[in-house]
């Protein structure tokens, strides 16, 4: 997007937050903003990846955010493609390994992907030639949706330094959850993770956050409400009584979000399950609710992420 070509990640893949500093993160959320606005555009494409290949290759479903790198690929004159796992040589028995090694040697410059393994993401960038983004990997991590959650909240609250941000359910399964924790921590704000005591992680008081099993006691006073979903596919057994008593303690009603800040916003990075974690109510109400404008976030934060990668290709920027 700029004139210039200068770095704005120092390592080659997108792996996690946890890497990164405070000054890549911002680079991002900055350069991020320029796509905003070419997203709003009526001509929204550029030629800054042309000739570039750009590869998502998910092994778990995602609606968002395959088809937002789809879109960001696009939008950045990227040749992109989408490989579906369902029908290729992995459901015959393919490793990841395998399956990457396969499309590497097509000579995409970037493999995004996702996959129910965590650390997938990082074995790849250790087997390819090409850059990796870490589109979600098991209970690990989710860069770019920490990074889109932050381009949201620092353009609606001005700052994400000094801003306490409730992140609530089922934390122990999440990889968004962790990603935000990291992400947050870093920039300044104050983490407070709410859940039963059976979907904490283990190791919860060593992320730097404050933590509550009690919703109520939780979202007092925060600027943020950040909703999640119950990870079933995750789940080994049952670690919530039953849905309909998972919402009366931890689902997010008006009833709650009052106890919040007077103009607290509420996220979800989707899919959503209405009347578990979330009441309609507040999620669809575009006064308090960020999620629409996450999704677009999504888009332009995807794209910011393909172009600093683009500059540290072999070649440079296309
Ligand atoms: N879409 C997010 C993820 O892939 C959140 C979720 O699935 O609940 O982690």
């Amino acid at each position: 997007m700029t004139e210039t070509d200068t770095p704005i990640l120092n390592a080659r893949h997108l792996l996690g937050i946890e890497a990164l500093s405070v000054g890549e993160i911002t680079g991002l959320l900055d350069l991020a903003e320029e796509y905003v606005k070419l997203g709003r555009a009526p001509q929204k494409k550029l030629a800054l990846l042309k000739g570039r290949t750009v590869i998502n290759l998910f092994f778990e479903p995602s609606t968002r955010t395959q088809s937002s790198f789809e879109l960001a690929g696009k939008r950045l004159g990227a040749d992109t493609m989408n490989m579906s796992v369902r029908t290729s040589s992995v459901s015959k028995g393919e490793t990841l390994v395998d399956t990457a090694t396969t499309l590497n040697a097509m000579r995409p410059d970037i493999l995004i992907v996702r996959h129910q393994d965590s650390g997938a993401a990082e074995l790849l960038s250790r087997k390819l030639d090409c850059s990796v983004v870490n589109a979600g990997d098991g209970c690990h991590e989710h860069p770019t949706q920490a990074l889109l959650d932050a381009l949201t909240i620092r353009r609606r609250l001005g700052r994400l330094d000094g801003l306490t941000v409730a992140i609530c359910g089922d934390i122990a399964h999440s990889r968004v959850a962790r990603s935000n924790i990291h992400l947050l921590t870093k920039m300044g704000a104050t983490v407070r993770l709410i859940a039963p005591k059976t979907l904490l992680p283990a190791d919860a008081a060593s992320f730097g956050c404050e933590i509550f099993t009690d919703m109520n006691k939780g979202v007092a006073d925060v600027d943020i409400v950040m909703m999640l979903r119950l990870q079933m596919e995750r789940m080994a057994g049952a670690f919530v009584p039953s849905a309909r008593e998972y919402f009366r303690f931890w689902g997010l009603d008006r009833k709650k979000l009052a106890l919040a800040k007077p103009h607290a916003f509420v996220m979800h990075p989707g899919p959503m399950n209405r009347g578990v974690e979330i009441d309609s109510a507040v999620a669809d109400d575009i006064e308090v609710s960020l999620i629409q404008e996450q999704v677009e976030m999504g888009v332009a934060i995807r794209m910011a992420v393909l172009d600093a990668l683009s500059r540290g290709l072999s070649g440079g920027s296309a």
